[in-house]
């Protein structure tokens, strides 16, 4: 079935957060001013049990859905989310399922992962240098160590991975280089992200964003010129390059290069509202339908009316104006 939005743009990925807690305390997604002991978290009622959130996903498969990723919050804080990843891969053999993770809990979980069906796994890490990684992420018990470990051991039980690198200015632009090094070592594709305007607690100002090409500049001053991958496939958010080398990059610029246009992107919140944009103040509330006994195709027709009204292209018209404009925070509908 092709469904498209008011754009024309398919439904091709649902990010799921599995929660809103997080084991870090990242300055520029959950800072520890905010999300404190005075924070209200999601009560476990509710959030979407996995029965609820694989009953979601299989009324949107026939919609024309290819790939999920599982996020947060931290999504391996979240108990027996091996049983999710199985009840997701008993629905469909060839769908994609990918985690997006800050890697702290990885080593452990990673061969479980995979054996439950996950296929790929992106690890965020922000810096090598042990004081940098702590003004980053404010973790406080975790260290880039236990990260990169969780990286090797990802590999080594045969997940596809990729790491992401948010880079904000003044802070962690000299982990830059140290972490190309450490990755194309790995062997392991490495993303720049810009640091982005998400919810309302992050501080963001545009001085702190340091562009893709600024990114891009700092590399080639030490690799050499870096060549243009073309996209592999609609939706594709990173900008991909490769080094001389021939190890691949991508830089992920929703601030200076949005990708409204391609983006094939809903999310399903922790507590069950499906979200059409990032950048979206509000959801459309399915765990209601589902509590009051829906079935799924009703479930597929409120997706399918949602999805054709769609118009959202938030990171194309962004404007000063962001700090003032109510978001919801990433933590919470899922990075
Ligand atoms: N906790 C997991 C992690 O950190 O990978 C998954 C959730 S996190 C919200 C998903 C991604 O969003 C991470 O790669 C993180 O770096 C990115 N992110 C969070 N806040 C951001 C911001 N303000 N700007 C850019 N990227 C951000
Ligand atoms: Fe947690 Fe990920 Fe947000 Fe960092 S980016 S605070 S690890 S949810
Ligand atoms: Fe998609 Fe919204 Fe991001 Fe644009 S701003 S790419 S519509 S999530």
């Amino acid at each position: 079935m092709s469904l498209k939005d008011a754009r024309g743009r398919p439904l091709r990925d649902l990010r799921i957060s599995v929660t809103d807690r997080c084991n870090f305390r990242c300055t520029y997604c959950m800072p520890r001013e905010h999300f404190n002991s005075e924070h209200s978290f999601l009560p476990r009622e509710e959030l979407l049990s996995y029965e609820e959130i694989t009953a979601t996903v299989a009324s949107i498969l026939p919609l024309g859905l290819q790939k999920i990723r599982l996020t947060g919050g931290e999504p391996l804080l979240r108990k027996n989310l091996i049983g999710l990843i199985r009840q997701l891969r008993n629905l469909s053999n060839s769908i994609d399922i990918a985690l997006t993770t800050n890697g702290a809990l990885l080593k452990q979980n990673a061969r479980a992962l995979h054996d439950a069906g996950l296929n790929r796994v992106t690890v965020s890490i922000d810096a090598l240098d042990p004081d940098v990684f702590q003004a980053m992420a404010d973790s406080t018990q975790w260290t880039p160590e236990d990260v990169i470990e969780g990286i090797i051991e990802a590999k080594h039980v045969g997940l596809g991975v990729k790491v992401n690198t948010v880079v904000k200015k003044n802070l962690n632009e000299d982990q830059i280089l140290p972490l190309l090094k450490q990755f194309q070592e790995l062997e392991i594709p490495l993303r720049f992200i810009e640091f982005m305007d998400v919810g309302n607690t992050n501080a963001w100002n545009l001085n702190d964003v340091v562009s893709g090409e600024e990114i891009r500049t700092t590399i080639e001053s030490k690799h050499g010129k870096l060549t243009p991958v073309p996209p592999a496939s609609r939706g594709e958010v990173a900008k991909r390059f490769t080094l001389p080398s021939g190890y691949e990059i991508g830089c992920i610029e929703s601030v200076t290069a949005p990708f409204c246009g391609d983006c094939t992107r809903a999310r399903l919140s922790a507590n069950g509202s499906l979200y059409t944009c990032l950048f979206a103040s509000k959801g459309n509330d399915l765990k209601s339908m589902m509590r009051m006994n829906a079935t799924s195709d009703e479930i597929s027709n409120a997706i399918q009316s949602i999805w054709v009204k769609r118009s959202d292209r938030y990171s194309e018209e962004r404007s000063e104006h962001t700090n003032s404009t109510k978001k919801v925070e990433m933590s919470f509908i899922g990075g």
